[in-house]
C-alpha cells in the first residue's frame, strides 16, 4: 500500500505517496496515540466533510491532544489532496498521532502531527450483490465500557479488537463479526453500525459505547423522511431472532444488508432496498442532484 503514485497531505504539504514516513519511535506506535477518519468523497464532493474534520478534532480531544489544524483547514487539506490525486469518488483517510520526540507514557509536549490519503475504494458490493446480504459472525471481544476507554473517540487503539475480531470471522467464512457491548448487548460491528427491522419498524442500539456513526445519523434521518419509525434502544442478543431484517450502516459500508448473523437469518427486502437506495441518493452533491 506504501508503494504507489499520488500525493499525501502531511502536516500543512503535499508530499509524494512514498515519502510520506514516520519514525519507529512515534509515541502513536508504541501507546495507541492517535485518532483517524474515514471519508468518501462522491462526484468530486466530500460527504459531510465538515461533521468528520469536527470529529477528528473531537477524537484527539478525547486523547488529550489538540488537532493543530481547524476544521476549515483540513476541509480545504482534505479537498486539495483529492485534487492531486485526480480523483472524484475515493476514500478519504486523514490521521492525526502523537510524534516522536519523548517515548514513555507521558509525551506532553510531542508535536502532533496530521496526514490525509485519499484512494479509489468502490462500494463492497453492486446493489445487486448487496441484496443478498452478509454474513456476520459473533465477536468474543466485546465494546468496553466508556469507563475503561474512550468510546466516542474513533481511536486507533480501539480498533485493536476489531482487527482480531474481524480476522477471527473471515477466518470462519463470515465477512465481519457483530460485537456486543460491556453489558452483553448487541453494540455495532468492526467498523460499521448495526439496524434491525421489525414488523415494519426500525431497531438500533443506543450509541452509548461506540461510535455513534456519521452514517447512522444519515440513515436514521433518511428513515424519518421516508416515514420509517427508528427506535433506538438496548437490544439483547435473544432477540436476534425475532427480525426480518437487518443492514449495517457506515463510510466504508455505506447501506449493506446482512443475510446472516451466526445461527439467524434475515431476507433484505423492499425496505432495506430502498433505505439502500434513498441513501445512494443522499450522498450525491447538490449539483448533481439538481441535474
Ligand atoms: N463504528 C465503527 C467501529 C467504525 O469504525 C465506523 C466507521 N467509521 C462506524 C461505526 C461508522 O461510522 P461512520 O458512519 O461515521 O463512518
Amino acid at each position: 500500500f506504501h508503494d504507489r503514485d499520488g500525493f499525501i497531505w502531511m502536516d500543512g504539504k503535499m508530499v509524494p505517496w512514498r515519502e510520506a514516513q514516520v519514525h519507529v519511535l512515534t509515541h502513536a506506535l508504541h501507546y495507541g496515540s492517535a485518532v483517524f477518519e474515514g471519508e468518501r468523497a462522491y462526484g468530486g464532493t466530500i460527504y459531510k466533510s465538515t461533521e468528520h474534520s469536527a470529529r477528528l478534532r473531537r477524537s484527539a480531544e478525547y486523547l488529550d491532544f489538540e488537532v493543530p489544524f481547524t476544521v476549515a483547514e483540513l476541509d480545504a487539506a482534505k479537498a486539495a489532496v483529492l485534487k492531486a490525486n485526480g480523483q472524484t469518488d475515493a476514500y478519504v483517510r486523514p490521521v492525526a498521532w502523537r510524534g516522536s520526540e519523548m517515548m514513555g507514557v507521558s509525551a506532553q509536549h510531542n508535536k502532533i502531527h496530521v496526514a490525509i490519503a485519499t484512494w479509489e475504494w468502490p462500494s463492497y458490493f453492486d446493489p445487486a450483490t448487496k441484496m443478498k446480504g452478509i454474513k456476520l459472525d459473533i465477536a468474543e471481544y466485546r465494546r468496553p465500557d466508556p469507563a475503561t476507554a474512550p468510546s466516542a473517540s474513533k481511536a486507533a487503539g480501539l480498533y485493536m479488537i476489531c482487527t482480531i475480531s474481524k480476522h477471527k470471522a473471515e477466518r470462519k467464512g463470515y465477512a465481519d463479526a457483530l460485537m456486543l457491548d460491556w453489558q452483553g448487548r448487541v453494540a455495532e460491528c468492526t467498523g460499521a453500525n448495526v439496524f434491525f427491522i421489525k414488523d415494519g419498524k426500525i431497531h438500533t442500539p443506543i450509541a452509548d459505547c461506540f461510535l455513534d456513526g456519521i452514517t447512522r445519523q444519515s440513515v436514521i434521518a433518511v428513515c424519518k423522511t421516508l416515514g420509517f419509525e427508528v427506535v433506538e434502544r438496548r437490544i439483547l442478543p435473544e432477540e436476534l431472532s425475532t427480525f426480518n431484517e437487518c443492514f449495517i450502516t457506515g463510510t466504508a459500508a455505506e447501506v449493506t444488508p446482512v443475510g446472516e448473523i451466526g445461527p439467524y437469518s434475515y431476507t433484505p427486502g423492499n425496505m432495506s432496498k430502498v433505505i439502500m437506495e434513498s441513501y445512494s441518493a443522499e450522498v450525491m452533491p447538490k449539483s448533481a442532484k439538481a441535474a
